[in-house]
């Protein structure tokens, strides 16, 4: 198997794969965790997203489904630890979506619905209850929904522990290789490399692509479009106090997620835009620096101040800028590309929290075992998107 890819969710399938017994090898242009899996703000959220939420009700229906793989990630997280024998980080003290305004309590309401009907757990706090149990929040908070399992972990620490493991566990990692080209070839493809200049390739029978929001330029190379589509996001991190924020604290009418990691620092970020990297002949490159966006910054730090007030008196050290990707319909694809038996795809959306299932899914999938769970990410509901490409 040739893994694309050597972020969070090329490494873990990497993992997952040779701990069954394949032999695998994974490419990585640059180095391990280099991508969005190292530069994000290692939230584990399983609530119904607020970018699901903020379109209408029709969508947040459509999309509810996809709780079923936040409740199998919930228990992969808890896993994680203890199969990877390292310390990845990891706090799940439950995670709070706040609302401020009677319209925010009615959202808040009728995500709790849905992920009733879709089986995970949260709980309608009033207020009161809120305060009572999150007291470092405003007063001006009316209620939240509460989701025992929540948390995060840290992006530093995780995908270098799941390479760590899929070479312990048999599989090869090349850093700074590059996938180039991509044959279909009788029993598989036949995929060009370049490492260090030198060129080389090899023939594999499948092939997963994980390449973030590089993903759709390698499937491009097999002839597919995959239409995951960059984004620039912006994050920040206070200097380091003394614990006062146990849970994940989440928005559920203003962009905003926010925590406070072991060290003490509080991360503050929630999907506050940045511009995405340009390269000097004015194309797009997924690996430049996005640039920091001031208004961004600024509105971001004003929900944090207004949820937290106690994070005005506190000193920022860092704001930082990093791409990820998104679908078309902001789900993940993840799965088996029906016009290309053997190739598969894992990427877009929030795929921190739900990386280490996916990638145990289609590592699964790979060896002939598909869950039915992964239908609503199939990449087969963009399989219109390839009926005008030639393949070679
Ligand atoms: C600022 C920010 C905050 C975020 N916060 C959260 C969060 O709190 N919770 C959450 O769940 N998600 C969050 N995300 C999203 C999450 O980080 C990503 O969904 C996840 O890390 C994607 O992992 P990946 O392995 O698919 O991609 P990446 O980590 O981007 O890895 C892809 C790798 O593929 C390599 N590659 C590309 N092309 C090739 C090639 N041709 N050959 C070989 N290798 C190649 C790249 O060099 C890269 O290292 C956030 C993202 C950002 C940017």
């Amino acid at each position: 198997v040739l893994v694309i890819g050597g972020g969070l969710i090329g490494c873990a399938a990497a993992w997952r794969l040779a701990s069954a017994g394949a032999d695998v090898l994974l490419v990585e242009t640059t180095e391990i965790n280099v991508g969005a899996s190292g530069r994000n703000a290692g939230s584990l959220h399983f609530q119904i997203e607020r970018r699901f939420l903020e379109q209408d009700a029709a969508r947040a229906s459509e999309a509810a489904p996809v709780v079923a793989l936040n409740a199998l990630a919930i228990d992969d997280w808890r896993r994680l630890p203890g199969e990877l024998g390292a310390d990845i980080g990891l706090s799940m003290m439950g995670g709070l979506m706040i609302a401020e305004t009677p319209a925010e309590v009615a959202l808040l309401e009728a995500k709790t619905r849905l992920e009733e009907q879709n089986g995970l757990q949260s709980r309608l706090l009033d207020g009161g209850e809120t305060l009572a149990l999150a007291p470092y929040l405003s007063r001006a908070i009316c209620a939240a929904s509460y989701a025992p399992d929540e948390g995060h972990a840290d992006p530093k620490r995780v995908t270098p522990a799941l390479a760590a493991a899929a070479r312990a566990s048999g599989a090869l990692l090349h850093e700074r290789t590059c996938v180039v080209s991509v044959r279909s070839v009788a029993g598989g493809f036949r995929v060009g490399l370049t490492t260090a200049g030198e060129s080389w390739h090899i023939e594999t029978a499948s092939l997963l692509i994980a390449a973030g929001a590089w993903t759709p330029r390698v499937a491009m190379l097999a002839d597919l479009h995959i239409p995951l589509f960059p984004v620039g996001l912006t994050m920040s991190v206070s200097e380091r106090v003394a614990a006062f924020i146990p849970h994940l604290v989440q928005h559920v009418g203003r962009r905003l997620s926010l925590k406070q990691a072991r060290a003490g620092n509080v991360l503050i970020g929630g999907g506050w835009p940045s511009r995405l990297g340009r390269r000097l002949d004015g194309g797009f490159d997924p690996g430049e620096r996005p640039e920091l966006l001031q208004p961004s910054l600024l509105a971001n730090l004003r929900a944090a101040v207004d949820v937290v007030p106690a994070i005005a008196d506190l000193n920022l050290i860092r704001s930082w800028t990093a791409t990820t990707c998104i679908s078309a319909d902001q789900l993940p694809i993840a799965g088996e590309v029906p016009r290309k038996p053997g190739l598969f795809v894992v990427g877009g959306g929030s795929a921190f929290t739900l990386g280490p299932t996916l990638a145990r899914l289609v590592a699964d999938a790979m060896l002939g075992r598909t869950d039915p769970k992964l239908a609503i990410v199939s990449p087969a509901r963009f399989e219109h998107l390839n009926s005008f490409m030639g393949a070679a």
